[in-house]
């Protein structure tokens, strides 16, 4: 049986958000990603967006509050009652203890915690080459995966891509010291509890991908 209620953890531009979304068509359960839902909430103007833009663009984790509040309410959608992969949360420690209650309060229980692990020299380089089709969501890069035609792209054939406005060097560099600060310390958190796998993230996609179903099984 597959594990049906995960979470995707490693640094910034690490391949958590391509992963997930693989293994949300790969085993029929959700992607829940915070960054996404800010994105959306900043994009909208909403209250939630206006007050998460600034923290966003300066590489700094937005309050916990803000982010359980936002989860809580997320994952009573419908949709969630398959299962779902947390992608970028929990991120921090208290995140992660709101977690745990939330989700015993609904008498459920998470089935694997899966690190990513990606060295930090790899993601600068990684994050600041990659862009995205505005109309589908298929991401790219400028170096290691370039649209087979120039300026189309290959699943819907739009031709407006759109990169991140944190995925600047300097933005990166504060992710990445909000990650080992902040969300680090969440590995033996989940490793205590016997939830905690860890892949090597440093490797072609698809070769991640399979790793990533042999530990899930079928
Ligand atoms: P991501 O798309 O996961 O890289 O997230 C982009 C940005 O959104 C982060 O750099 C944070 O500013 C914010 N963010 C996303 N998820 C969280 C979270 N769980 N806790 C705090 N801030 C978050």
């Amino acid at each position: 049986m597959a594990g049906k209620r995960l979470i995707l953890m490693g640094p910034p531009g690490g391949g958590k958000g391509t992963q997930a979304k693989r293994l949300q068509d790969r085993y029929g359960i959700v992607q829940l990603s915070t960054g996404d839902m800010l994105r959306a909430a900043v994009a909208a103007g909403s209250e939630v967006g206006k007050q998460a833009k600034a923290v966003m663009d300066a590489g700094k984790l937005v309050s916990d509050e803000l982010i359980i509040a936002m989860i809580a309410d997320r994952i009573d959608a419908p949709d969630c009652a398959n299962g779902f992969i947390l992608d970028g949360f929990p991120r921090t420690v208290p995140q992660a203890e709101a977690l745990d209650e939330l989700l015993a309060s609904k008498g459920i229980a998470l089935d694997k915690v899966i690190e990513v692990a990606v060295p930090d020299s790899m993601l600068i380089e990684r994050i600041t080459g990659r862009f995205t089709c505005a109309k589908c969501g298929e991401g790219y890069h400028d170096k290691f995966k370039q649209p087979k035609t120039a300026g189309v792209c290959d699943v819907c054939g739009g031709v407006e891509f759109t990169r991140r406005a944190d995925d600047n060097e300097e933005t990166v560099t504060a992710r990445l010291k909000a990650y080992h600060a902040q969300t680090a310390p969440l590995m033996p958190f989940y490793k205590q509890k016997g939830l905690l796998e860890v892949i090597d993230g440093d490797r072609p996609m698809d070769a991640v991908t399979t790793d990533l179903e042999r530990v899930l099984g079928s």
